[in-house]
């Protein structure tokens, strides 16, 4: 029964949030690198400059020859861009010399690629190789523990209680759905915006923020 009304809950969101990812970029190679890119930057900051840096590095064995400085430079419009340029730099040498050239299809192998924690990992697998996957960000931390889906601390354990209690075919969608409901709906802070919210009626939520007067 929980299972089901937890089903309601994705598709309802599906239906009111039909776009894909930001960072669905269309292949996995473009779709990895803008979603490191994305780390603490606005994901409208990583698709302006994500063309020029393409077209500078456009594959996995120019990126891996380059000067970390002329990475810095293309990306140096985004926050932490030098952490970040390390990493593109490394990522690319990794996936040459460990994965012949193509972004891995598991976990295990994702997370050890540089710049790639399980978050990151999850958005591919569900987003490109449409294997099943729950990516815990602060927009799925925050309404899982509103919707009463978990009262984990950490990541990882709000990851861990979704999965018992929603249909695996749904994983994925979980969080390209809750990505823009999280922005627009049920946002951060005190005061969600539950008079507008598609599943209130399933949400633990108390008090519901009622819809502000005029
Ligand atoms: S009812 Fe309010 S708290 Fe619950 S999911 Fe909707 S917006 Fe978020």
């Amino acid at each position: 029964m929980e299972m089901d009304k937890n089903a309601l809950i994705v598709r309802a969101l599906k239906k009111c949030f039909p776009q894909k990812a930001d960072m669905d970029l269309g292949n996995p190679e473009d779709s990895l690198l803008a979603t490191i890119f994305s780390a603490r930057t606005t994901d409208v900051q990583v698709l302006k400059m994500f063309p020029g840096f393409r077209k500078k590095f456009p594959d996995w064995k120019k990126l891996a020859a380059a000067d970390v400085r002329d990475i810095e430079k293309s990306i140096n419009t985004i926050g932490l861009y030098r952490n970040k340029a390390k990493s593109a730099k490394a990522l690319a040498q990794k996936i040459l010399k460990d994965f012949g050239g193509k972004v891995p299809r598991n976990m295990d192998e994702l997370v050890t690629l540089p710049g790639v924690g399980r978050k990151t990992a999850s958005c591919i697998l569900a987003v490109c190789f449409n294997v099943p996957a729950v990516a815990v960000d602060t927009h799925v931390f925050r309404i899982a523990h509103r919707l009463g889906w978990s009262k984990g601390k950490t990541p990882e354990k709000v990851e861990e209680d979704i999965k018992k209690i929603v249909p695996e075919k749904l994983w994925g969608d979980v969080n390209r759905t809750m990505v823009r409901f999280g922005r627009e709906i049920c946002v951060g802070g005190k005061k969600p915006k539950c008079w507008m919210c598609p599943v209130a009626k399933w949400c633990a939520f108390k008090p519901k923020t009622p819809k502000p007067e005029k």
